[in-house]
């Protein structure tokens, strides 16, 4: 594998919470050869949500990870499942893809949660479902401005009512903290991304479909079909899908060379926090929600009293790196809720979002490789999204949808090769100083 960061970034996943709450099932690891109609590189959501619903229409389908199923960044998420995957305008999407594209992207991105929503539902899986939608809580007195001038479009867009919240009201809905307002979109909702994927794995199991671990697919090769090599085996499929986000490497395949961008997420889970302590922060509202900087901290109270804090990560996966970030987020946890700033932080952990250079996901075939497909890019947004990409995929695979050109259109390739991520560097900079 040819991956652009230190190797700590593909290492153990760190003092995840999520893992204490669910231990990897103990699939197999990829030996000898196999066959399969279609296998899936990367036992995360996408890979998961493509190989159950292939396996459920009689597909025989063969998922291969790295290491476990669920170790990249699905097993360690904020668990927001939410509105959100792309990271254009509106604007730009019309203008790229043509009139109606925007909201074409606000009905995917509904679809998305409806997507997990019902997976959830219809299957009674036990995922500590909380939160009504998500609040939006607004740094500046100007963010509050424009938060309200939006909430009309807003409500247009998503056909739902955003709900508003001035300043004056925050403490009484459990919202206390340095923001100027609040509005919540009642879509979506909070979930333990571990128990969500455990139970999804358990269910492609179910429907027949095969899944191996500790296995990396080191090479792709096509020879009658499509042959994936690991060190101790090797898997053969007719169509083969990518699903390694954040993970990817360089040439696998080839075509993916600096056409997505990894960028570091970071994660605090604090003990429970008693009655009394949420009383004195002001904060006890279920919610899931997140501020309106460029970045963004994104922050939930966990069903168990836990609270859980992230921000964008290091720029490199050097301990020096790590030290320094884990410094700014208790930093930044403690300006945003400072009675809580003695607390004991109990479990921290980080991963890899995946950002493309157009700020849409791609999902689709790669040009000019018959039946090999890729759905990656969900711009730190993909619990929903990655979800519903990987079911549209298979269902495209299966000849049951045409996936729009939104999903399709082949990521263009960043500047500076597999020293992209310097790019961050000055993007920060700049972001850092439109937040202030
Ligand atoms: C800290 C953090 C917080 C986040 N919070 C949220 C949130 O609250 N809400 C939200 O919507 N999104 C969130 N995200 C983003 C979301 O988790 C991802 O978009 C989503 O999980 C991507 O799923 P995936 O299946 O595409 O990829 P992943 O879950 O990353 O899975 C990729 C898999 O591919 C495997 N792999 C890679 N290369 C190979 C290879 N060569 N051979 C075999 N296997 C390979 C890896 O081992 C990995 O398991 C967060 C991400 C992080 C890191």
């Amino acid at each position: 594998m040819n991956r652009i960061y230190e190797a700590g970034a593909y290492g153990p996943q760190g003092a995840c919470f999520w893992r204490d709450t669910v231990s990897p099932a103990d699939w197999p690891k990829l030996s000898g050869p196999h066959q399969a109609d279609v296998a899936i590189v990367g036992g995360g959501f996408t890979g998961l949500n493509a190989a159950l619903h292939l396996a459920q229409s009689g597909v025989n389908v063969a998922v291969i990870d790295a290491e476990h199923p669920g170790w990249g960044a699905s097993g360690r998420n904020g668990g927001f499942c939410c509105l959100g995957g792309a990271k254009a305008p509106d604007a730009l999407l019309n203008k790229r893809f043509g009139a109606g594209a925007a909201q074409d992207w606000a009905d995917l991105e509904r679809l998305a949660v409806q997507h997990v929503d019902g997976l959830i539902s219809q299957n009674h899986w036990d995922v500590d479902h909380h939160s009504r939608g998500e609040t939006l809580l607004a740094h500046t007195a100007r963010k509050w401005a424009g938060m309200q001038a939006d909430a009309v479009a807003l409500a247009e867009t998503y056909k739902v009512t955003p709900q508003l919240v001035p300043r004056d009201a925050l403490q009484a809905e459990g919202l206390g903290g340095p923001w100027h307002g609040a509005m919540t979109l009642p879509i979506g909702f909070a979930l333990n991304p571990r128990k969500y994927h455990s139970h999804l794995a358990q269910a492609v199991h179910g429907a027949g479909g095969r899944l191996f671990a500790y296995s990396p697919v080191t090479g792709i090769e096509r020879s009658n079909g499509w042959v994936l090599h690991s060190p101790k085996g090797a898997i053969t499929a007719d169509q083969v899908i990518i699903a390694t986000n954040g993970y990817s490497s360089e040439n696998l395949p080839d075509w993916l060379r600096a056409r997505y961008l990894p960028v570091q997420s970071s994660v605090i889970v604090t003990r429970p926090l008693s009655d009394h302590e949420q009383q004195a922060q002001g904060w006890f509202s279920d919610q899931m929600a997140y501020d309106t900087r460029q970045l963004l901290h994104y922050f939930r109270k966990l069903p168990d009293g836990r609270f859980l804090f992230g921000m964008r990560g290091g720029l490199r996966a050097t301990r020096c790196e790590n030290r320094s970030i884990a410094k700014r987020i208790r930093q930044n946890f403690a300006r945003l809720f400072p009675a809580w700033k003695d607390v004991e932080i109990t479990h921290e952990w980080s991963g890899l979002v995946c950002m493309m250079a157009g700020l849409t996901p791609f999902v689709g075939e790669v040009p000019g490789h018959n039946g090999l497909f890729a759905a990656l890019g969900y711009h730190g947004n993909g619990v929903a999204m990655g979800s519903y990409a990987g079911k549209r995929l298979a269902q495209h695979i299966v000849g049951q949808d045409r996936l729009p050109e939104l999903l399709t259109t082949p990521p263009r390739r960043f500047p500076l090769g597999r020293h992209r991520r310097h790019l961050l560097r000055p993007a920060y900079m700049v972001a850092e100083l439109f937040d202030l």
